[in-house]
């Protein structure tokens, strides 16, 4: 499976887009500006979004998207989320205010988008990939994601403050199957200087990014990448992450990947 990584940032800058993963041609993970780098044509065949939480830089591209692509599809889109981030979007984005209400727009029988509730734990098959709904701990509801391809399982942690034995549990599983984890993408959004700042926010530092990767077991550790790093401090994230002593991983920037084969 290909996922292109069409946004990995903490927020926007030249360059810098936020957190959007393309799996395959039909499944977006998260929407955030990092969409506005597909053509119409990609757009219109994503079939599913899955969204890890409400915050706006995970979901600021969708209700464009939709405006964009959403007459010209022949089905409404599906958003898969917690039922509770699936509310703040109808309630916040979705509210004839700030966008139109496109789960009833141009009519409610054949709506641009469908709002589907998932939970943690769900287990199931997305235009042809099995995923499954991990859990977070973040500052609002959140999920994390693993999705299988042909090599391994591509897993994202969403927004986390970890402390979340339930995810690496999982994890760790996964990774015990054939081909184990062949991508695991996990958060750094702030420095160690910010490290208040991220507790509050319920982010991973580096020095808490330490503590939740001492989780990983197995004699050959998965490949990890770094993501939402903000853009003023990411060089400075990278730095302070390769100088943790961890052992045989040598986490990545994502930033410098365009697509991961997994
Ligand atoms: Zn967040
Ligand atoms: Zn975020």
């Amino acid at each position: 499976m290909q996922v292109r990584i069409l946004g990995c940032s903490g927020t926007i800058a030249k360059g810098c887009r936020t957190t959007s993963f393309l799996l395959g041609e039909h499944v977006l993970v998260d929407a955030g500006t990092g969409v506005g780098q597909l053509t119409l044509e990609e757009m219109q065949r994503i079939d599913h979004v899955f969204l890890t939480h409400s915050h706006l830089d995970h979901i600021a591209a969708l209700p464009l998207m939709l405006d964009a692509v959403g007459a010209n599809r022949r089905r409404p889109l599906e958003v898969h989320a917690l039922p509770q981030t699936l509310a703040a979007l109808h309630a916040h984005v979705f509210n004839d205010v700030i966008w139109p209400d496109f789960t009833r727009i141009p009519s409610p029988a054949a709506p641009f988008v469908r709002l589907s509730p998932l939970g943690v734990g769900d287990v199931f098959v997305c235009a042809g990939i099995p995923m499954e709904v991990l859990p977070a701990r973040h500052s609002v509801p959140a999920v994390g994601y693993a999705a299988r391809g042909a090599v391994g399982w591509w897993v994202y942690s969403g927004d986390t403050q970890g402390n979340e034995p339930g995810f690496w549990r999982r994890v760790n599983a996964l990774h015990q199957e054939g081909g184990g984890v062949a991508a695991l993408l996990i958060e750094t959004a702030f420095s160690n200087a910010e490290a208040d700042l991220a507790c509050k926010s319920q982010h991973l530092s580096p020095a808490t990014l330490m503590r939740e990767l001492a989780a990983l077991q197995g004699a050959k550790p998965p490949p990890v990448y770094i993501t939402h790093t903000k853009p003023r401090e990411g060089r400075l994230i990278m730095h302070e992450v390769q100088a943790l002593d961890l052992g045989a991983l040598r986490p990545v920037d994502l930033q410098s990947v365009q697509i991961l084969q997994v």
